[in-house]
């Protein structure tokens, strides 16, 4: 039931019940079901689970900070199902990318505010679990991260560099004791006035990508300060402007000496991407489930409204490319896992090819879920786009997926350079 959520009922009883978590789960895995391997519907059916009973062991109306949630989310390895944790001691089956699907799902039907927080916390783990060379702090941070005892930010857009992020202003200066200085502003990092730990990039020379560092910061540190950015669209994500005075880094925090943050920011960034295009089905497949539910239950002219050709029809096309887009995200990941397990590492050539796939999919799926959430919103009339149920959510949340993790244009012109390259070898 989510009749808690808006502060006036405009949904009816009997829909608002029907729009429950469970039910809107059981559409997703009934249109699921014959794609995917058993390990993985089993894994997809278990964190349902852990959400419908969360939901209701704390009555959640999805008004509340998600951020306070994050610990026992962790408890249950729920944040990230990237990688395989046996190194620091967790052992969470399955995992690799298709595990991540499943659980990106799970809990974006949950809530989609809190699927994306946990996403930039995945960000942090990613290139600790590259680079933690063993040392104990941090094997500290990657573990509290992925437990969800803390929270992880990513902190590369800078106000004055953003899609030209390699050319960057912060200034990270190394001293006679191998601590570095840092000085500089960051912006629009997600989760970053809540996060404990940040992995940061800073130059020691302005615009010189060339001198990039890669830095693990402890947000409780002097000269680190958080402001809150609102973004009126997603209203309980916490999006931060950071300000670094003077933010001494100790050198066990320093994960890429200068020279070595630039290959360490793309190392990670097609699967980055790829996860943000999970973010977007998961989305798409949220706001279908709603309008599934509501047309066929709300009647006008005695009828369901799905009968009526203008609301089904187009909820069949949206369903169609939603379905498409999953299968090609399914394939990817399955590849992906593949590879993985093969040999521990995406060979180079593929993670080439990789990175344009996960711009074609991450431009198509952005532009896609904001279609899918406004046009199911649409078809269910004013309870789409009401504040009682998660559709609301959905409609904001989806109109900024164009701009994260690289503008709609950047995504574009990674493919025309690889038009352009794939000319020249023909
Ligand atoms: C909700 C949200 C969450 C985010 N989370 C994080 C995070 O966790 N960590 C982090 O570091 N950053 C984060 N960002 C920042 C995000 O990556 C940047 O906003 C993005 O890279 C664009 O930078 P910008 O906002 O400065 O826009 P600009 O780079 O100024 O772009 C403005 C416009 O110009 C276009 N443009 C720029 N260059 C070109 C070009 N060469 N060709 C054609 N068009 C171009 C862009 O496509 C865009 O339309 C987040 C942003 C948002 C909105």
């Amino acid at each position: 039931m989510q009749n808690q959520k808006g502060k006036v009922q405009c949904v009816n009883d009997e829909i608002l019940e029907k729009l429950a978590l469970k039910n809107r789960y059981k559409f997703l895995n009934y249109c699921l079901m014959s794609y995917l391997k058993p390990e993985y519907m089993d894994f997809l059916k278990e964190t349902q689970k852990f959400y419908v009973r969360f939901e209701k062991k704390h009555n959640i109306t999805h008004n509340e900070d998600f951020y306070e949630w994050i610990p026992e989310i962790g408890e249950q390895g729920l944040i990230t199902r990237v990688n395989n944790f046996k190194e620091i001691g967790l052992n969470f089956e399955p995992y690799g990318m298709t595990a991540e699907f499943m659980r990106i799902l799970a809990t974006d039907f949950f809530d989609p505010q809190l699927a994306m927080g946990m996403g930039a916390t995945v960000l942090a783990v990613n290139p600790l679990m590259l680079h933690h060379e063993n040392v104990e702090i941090r094997l500290k941070a990657l573990k509290e991260l992925v437990i969800g005892k803390k929270i992880g930010a990513i902190c590369i857009t800078e106000p004055e560099r953003g899609s030209d992020a390699v050319h960057m202003e912060t200034i990270s200066e190394k001293q006679s004791d191998g601590s570095f200085l840092l000085n500089g502003v960051k912006i629009y990092q997600t989760n970053g006035p809540k996060a404990d730990w940040a992995v940061l990039y800073a130059v020691s020379e302005k615009d010189q990508g060339n001198t990039m560092g890669q830095f693990l910061i402890d947000t409780s540190w002097d000269g680190w300060k958080a402001e809150r950015v609102e973004i009126p669209w997603t209203p309980r994500l916490h999006i931060g402007k950071e300000t670094l005075t003077n933010l001494r880094v100790p050198p066990e925090y320093v994960l890429g000496q200068p020279g070595q943050g630039r290959s360490h920011l793309f190392e990670g960034l097609n699967l980055e991407r790829f996860g943000i295009v999970i973010l977007n089905a998961a989305e798409a497949w949220n706001a279908l489930s709603h309008a599934f539910i509501y047309v066929n239950m709300r009647k006008q002219f005695n009828q369901e409204i799905l009968k009526f050709q203008g609301v089904g029809f187009p909820l069949t096309d949206l369903w169609a490319e939603t379905m498409n887009l999953t299968l090609a995200a399914l394939n990817v990941c399955q590849l992906i896992d593949d590879k993985m397990k093969e040999k521990g590492t995406l060979p180079k050539e593929f993670n080439l090819a990789l990175g344009v796939t996960a711009s074609q999919l991450k431009s198509v799926s952005a532009k896609l879920c904001e279609r899918v959430a406004y046009e199911c919103a649409n078809l269910m009339g004013g309870a789409g786009v009401c504040d009682n149920t998660l559709m609301h959510d959905l409609l904001g949340i989806t109109r900024i997926q164009e701009i994260g993790g690289g503008t709609r244009q950047i995504q574009q012109y990674i493919m025309s350079y690889a038009l352009r390259q794939l000319f020249k070898v023909i």
